[in-house]
């Protein structure tokens, strides 16, 4: 159960719904959480029955409660009608994208940041193409220790660097709490990876950093796990969050992850949040990274996050997924096609 309040609520108004909620065994400290709608207490899946309902409905302060029988509670579209667009970018260091609304967002770049000249040339190969956002590890979770790590913070000033010259807001992965602050001192949005659905810590972490995140699926997580993963990060105090399907594992080694496109509209009707799809994760193969990008754009996503590289032979990580930028170009042209006729047929739900 939500309570939206009309306001920041009064200490009194806060004390009078504790008052009733105790007199129907719900003793939570009563926590406002600021919510795409406004400020909203959660309460769970906890409900006070009929008469307590009623009386909390009649408070003053309170605009609307909202019964969610979901376990997710402000990531529902129960409490949410309408889809939430986040809003990506500093307008003095970049441009600002809408991420949900009618165009997609093509996030694209190297999966890892490698050196100056290497991101200079994808990313100038990027915003040609006419991508939205750069994507780039700095801090890259990889299965070996052996295998290379990521630059860390050398490799976000480097993605600073690309920002201010081409305009395009940034996206980079942070891996552990404790380096939170100093991500998103450089990113535009926080990328939480398919590892980490679940580090608890870091989920809430990200929840106070104050930037958009993108959350991936868990390779092994179901779409109720996700949306609950997602419920750590609203329950913080932070709207804006954009789910991220890579695939899921399966018992094939022909592609490197099984990619669920059905959870598209799927997720479309039990969140409000919006949903990118990442074809390079997900399939491990290049060939079949532009096919299943149009895929997921005809099943309804609100963007794409692609591997791009200018020399994959030579990527330090992940070259055999990632495209050359002519057919990024590719890519988002059939991208626009596919939306455009969506569009023109009322095939969309906003
Ligand atoms: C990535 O996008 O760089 C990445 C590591 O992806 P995932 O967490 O989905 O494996
Ligand atoms: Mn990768």
């Amino acid at each position: 159960m939500i309570i939206l309040m009309k306001d920041q609520p009064s200490d009194e108004a806060l004390a009078h719904i504790s008052a009733l909620l105790r007199s129907a065994q719900i003793t939570e400290p009563l926590r406002p959480i600021p919510t795409g709608k406004g400020m909203a207490c959660c309460l769970g899946a906890k409900h006070p029955g009929a008469e307590v309902y009623a009386e909390l409905s009649a408070i003053p302060a309170v605009e609307r409660i909202y019964t969610v029988s979901t376990p997710y509670q402000l990531a529902s579209r129960r409490f949410q009608e309408e889809k939430s667009v986040i809003q990506i970018g500093n307008p003095a260091t970049s441009q600002v994208v809408a991420l949900g609304a009618d165009k997609p967002v093509i996030m694209a770049g190297p999966c890892a940041v490698e050196n100056a000249q290497q991101l200079r040339t994808v990313a100038r190969e990027a915003v040609r193409a006419g991508a939205t956002m750069l994507r780039g590890g700095a801090f890259k979770p990889r299965s070996s220790p052996y295998s290379f790590q990521g630059l860390g913070v050398p490799g976000l000033e480097l993605l600073a660097q690309a920002r201010e010259e081409t305009g395009l807001p940034i996206i980079t992965e942070v891996m552990e709490p404790g380096m939170v602050d100093v991500v998103a001192e450089y990113a535009d949005m926080l990328q939480i990876g398919t590892r980490n659905m679940q580090n608890f810590p870091l989920l809430k972490a990200v929840g106070r950093a104050g930037k958009p995140v993108l959350l991936k699926r868990g390779f092994s997580a179901t779409i109720e796990e996700w949306l609950l993963s997602a419920e750590y990060i609203l329950s913080e105090g932070n709207p804006n969050v954009v789910l991220c399907e890579r695939g899921v594992r399966s018992f094939d080694p022909q592609t490197r992850n099984l990619l669920d496109l059905s959870c598209i509209p799927l997720l479309n009707m039990l969140t409000h949040l919006p949903v990118v799809v990442d074809p390079s994760h997900s399939t491990g193969r290049r060939e079949l990274v532009v096919p299943m990008a149009h895929a997921a754009i005809a099943a309804g996503a609100d963007g794409l996050l692609v591997d791009v590289h200018h020399q994959p032979d030579q990527a330090l990580c992940d070259g055999d997924q990632a495209i050359m930028p002519e057919e990024l170009q590719r890519l988002i042209q059939g991208v626009q096609a596919i939306r455009e006729s969506l569009l023109s047929a009322s095939m969309i739900v906003a």
